[in-house]
């Protein structure tokens, strides 16, 4: 098999669609590999079978060529574009490499990469335009520890490839080691799966128009100088002009050298993925002997996407045939067991464990080091489900593993039929993508709801249309003043606007329910002078940091917005408050656990959220206004916190 065998490649174009680049890189390189008869090319045809992605998200793409192209020679060529280029979650798009909620990431998945299992996933991007010209692997800390230790190595040695084949070409400006961690699984299903993930971020331009940039306007990134010579960035670009033209060469530059890679080692990438395989299927000391999910659980729909992503992350979840006792628990029978002793155990363990992150800093003492996304994935925390590890094993006879269920989300009756509450969630010309996302969780639940535009909400007379409008994590600056005028063309300008903000003022006094979560609650405590502050607003990050983390929570059960919850666990971010309430006005429904609230990921400072109010209600003229201090809908997976988030719904 090693003989004969091709080391499989995954090319991966343009997932983000204003990174224009990608997608003319794949047309070159399909001709180029097609048409040449060059040696090196006809060793790639030979040793490599290439899976090529031109673009993972080609509606975004059109959408932006369409956009770009209507404005060019004009005063708004190479403007923003003022919606997400992915219909519901915009640049998060490569952030559901495993809750798999879009259609995109299912395809890829389940048609691509559990169908041909690729050694190697190159997945093609853009930076910023002012560092370095290319970025490649190796990846700073930290690794999540469940990835093998033989793709870390695979990863530096396949990026340092590719960095000096560029700079042997000639190519200025290539920096490596910098940026980019490996922590998260949301980026890199691969590391789960025997398959190096090779980043690439090419500089950018204005999507196809061309800079030219002087030597100092030139800034380096984390862990390089770009006005230096240093081991990671050896040979620094002087400026100059910049275009599509160049990004494309570059880009390419970088497929053809992975493949050639792919080719030269083909034996050591099947021999890789292989050993890989053999010792996830032999076991890790720190894993559990296996999972057992039990049968019969309160949440339906938490217990349905986690067996979702496990299964169609390629796990082996097999039923058990009758009941069972193992770590000394008993379970049902139909409890699903997840032996760790195969191929993909990896996957299983990073998302049903607790992720203890790092307590990296800048210097000892110092600030902490900012991780490149989010550092907790906990399954069981985020979907309300039970899952035990157990180290003995598991004696009972098993069924065939199961495919990937479908989602399983049922709306509460009250949102339901006829004299369900109007909803309208806002939809700014910058919209957030957690706002996305909501709109996404509405929609597979069949919620009906409109999209309010800033001129709708100017328009006024909203009590005659809504009972209940929703705002997204915005800040009151974007909400209120969007884009300034002069960026784009005036109809996506100017946010609501002082008529905007009176109107939806009138429509909370009038009897609306307002809903406001994390940076928009700003938007709604300066509207209305609410007598709730930020216990956490400007203290540095020595003080209090929480990057993405799961926290518990404590619910007043005996209140409607806790959804009969008296305690769940939470989503925190970066935009996440903490509430100090001195009014006994404002009702308290949520308070973060006292003591540290961690539950998994990196909290500095816990303490300076224990117990504060997490999520409040006060009543404003006729209606009311809630806050969410946490984000309860986060990414699409927050099946614990999504009741809340329906509750506030229901005035
Ligand atoms: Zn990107």
């Amino acid at each position: 098999m090693l003989d004969e065998g091709r080391t499989v490649v995954l090319i991966t174009h343009q997932i983000h669609s204003t990174e224009v680049g990608g997608g003319q890189t794949a047309a070159r390189l399909a001709y180029d590999l097609a048409s040449s008869n060059d040696p090196e090319i006809r060793r790639i045809l030979d040793n490599v079978v290439l899976l090529d992605i031109p673009s993972l998200n080609p509606d975004g793409l059109q959408w932006v060529v369409e956009w770009y192209r209507r404005f060019v020679g004009t005063e708004y060529e190479g403007a923003p574009m003022p919606w997400l280029y992915h219909f519901y979650i915009g640049h998060d798009n490569n952030r559901d490499w495993y809750a798999f909620t879009q259609k995109e990431t299912q395809l890829t998945v389940t048609k691509v990469h559990n169908a041909w299992h690729p050694q190697i996933v190159h997945d093609i991007h853009q930076m910023g335009g002012t560092g370095a010209r290319i970025f490649f692997p190796p990846y700073i800390d930290p690794w999540e520890h469940n990835i093998d230790p033989a793709l870390t190595t695979a990863v530096n040695q396949l990026g340092m490839y590719m960095a000096a084949v560029l700079t042997e070409q000639g190519k200025k400006g290539v920096v490596v080691a910098g940026q980019y961690d490996a922590f998260t699984p949301a980026r890199a299903y691969q590391h789960y799966h025997a398959g190096a993930r090779i980043l690439s971020e090419t500089a950018s331009a204005r999507i196809a128009t061309p800079v030219d940039l002087p030597a100092e306007r030139i800034h380096g990134g984390r862990g390089y100088d770009a006005s230096k010579r240093s081991w990671n960035f050896p040979d620094p670009w002087p400026g100059g002009h910049w275009g599509l033209p160049d990004i494309v060469d570059y880009m390419e530059s970088g497929a053809m050298a992975l493949l050639s890679n792919a080719a030269k080692n083909r034996r050591y990438w099947l021999e890789n993925f292989y050993h890989i395989g053999e010792r996830a299927v032999t076991g890790w000391d720190t894993w559990p002997a296996a999972w057992v999910i039990p049968a019969g659980q309160a949440n339906r729909t938490g217990l349905r996407y986690v067996l979702r992503i496990l299964a169609m992350g390629d796990v082996e979840v097999r039923p058990a045939r009758r009941a069972f006792t193992a770590g000394g628990r008993s379970f049902p029978a139909g409890s699903w067991v997840i032996p760790m002793r195969q191929p993909y155990a990896s996957f299983a363990q990073t998302m049903l464990e607790v992720q203890h992150y790092p307590d990296l800093r800048e210097y000892p003492g110092g600030p902490p080091r900012r991780p490149y996304d989010v550092t907790a994935h906990t399954l069981p925390f985020l979907m309300d489900v039970d899952a035990v590890p157990v180290d003995d094993s598991v004696d009972v006879e098993l069924g065939e593993p199961i495919d990937p269920p479908a989602f399983d989300f049922r709306l509460p009756d009250a949102l339901e039929g006829p004299d369900a509450p109007r909803v309208a969630v806002l939809k700014s010309w910058q919209e957030p993508m957690a706002a996305g996302w909501t709109r996404w969780v509405f929609d597979q639940y069949g919620l009906q709801y409109d999209t309010l535009h800033d001129a709708d909400v100017r328009a006024g007379n909203l009590n005659d249309r809504y009972d209940v409008i929703v705002l997204q994590s915005q800040s009151a600056t974007s909400i209120r003043d969007s884009y300034r005028e002069g960026v784009l063309p005036p109809e996506y300008t100017g946010g609501l606007g002082e008529r905007g903000v009176s109107a939806l003022a009138d429509f909370v006094r009038n009897g609306g329910r307002l809903v406001a979560i994390e940076r928009a609650v700003d938007f709604a405590v300066d509207l209305f002078d609410l007598p709730v502050t930020n216990a956490v607003d400007r203290l540095p990050p020595q003080d209090f940091y929480i990057p993405g983390s799961i926290l518990q929570v404590e619910l007043d059960a005996s209140d409607p917005l806790a959804a009969g919850r008296s305690e769940t666990a939470v989503w925190y971010g970066r935009a996440g408050r903490a509430f100090d309430v001195s009014d006994p006005n404002i009702r308290v429904v949520a308070r973060y656990g006292e003591g540290n609230p961690l539950l998994s990921g990196w909290v500095l400072g816990g303490e300076k959220i224990a117990g504060k109010a997490a999520e409040v209600e006060a009543n404003v003229g006729k209606g009311s206004v809630v806050l969410f201090g946490f984000q309860p809908n986060y990414r699409g997976q927050t099946v614990a916190t999504w009741p809340l988030l329906f509750s506030a719904l229901i005035p």
